[in-house]
């Protein structure tokens, strides 16, 4: 990223701080232990594609999303003007990453949930979660 201008350099570390930060992960923490939603691992190693919950009994895998860098259509139109090329192929670069983690995934037998940072304003993704968690309970004893 040595190239990168002044403006690019400084919108690029706000980014990566933000990840670095990871709020939306402990915002998405804090909700599971809020609504006692439990029997999950946090970074749960040795599952591809690093989720960053895993639970277990459900070989369920859930990925807490960040609207810029994963692509989200209903959150990213406005992509830096200044590199937008550099944009542009990283965030899609991360599209065609997320789209090959959850093939794999799929074709390895586990459920995937994914939250986007924009759904964390409303609660229905807890709906969603607790459905999926309903839906594939004990399915960890098929293997
Ligand atoms: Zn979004």
């Amino acid at each position: 990223v040595d190239n990168l201008d002044k403006e690019a350099r400084s919108l690029l570390m706000s980014k990566v701080k933000s990840r670095g930060n990871k709020s939306t992960e402990i915002k998405v923490e804090d909700k599971l232990l809020e609504q006692e939603i439990n029997l999950w691992i946090k970074h749960p190693k040795g599952i591809f594609g690093n989720p960053d919950f895993y639970f277990p009994n459900n070989r369920l895998a859930l990925f807490v999303d960040g609207c810029f860098w994963h692509g989200c259509k209903k959150c990213c139109r406005n992509i830096p003007k200044t590199r937008s090329d550099y944009w542009i192929d990283k965030i899609s670069k991360n599209t065609k990453r997320d789209n090959k983690i959850r093939r794999v995934l799929r074709k390895e037998g586990y459920h995937i949930m994914r939250i986007w940072e924009h759904d964390l304003k409303r609660d229905i993704w807890i709906k969603r979660l607790r459905n999926i968690i309903r839906r594939t309970q004990n399915e960890s004893i098929n293997y």
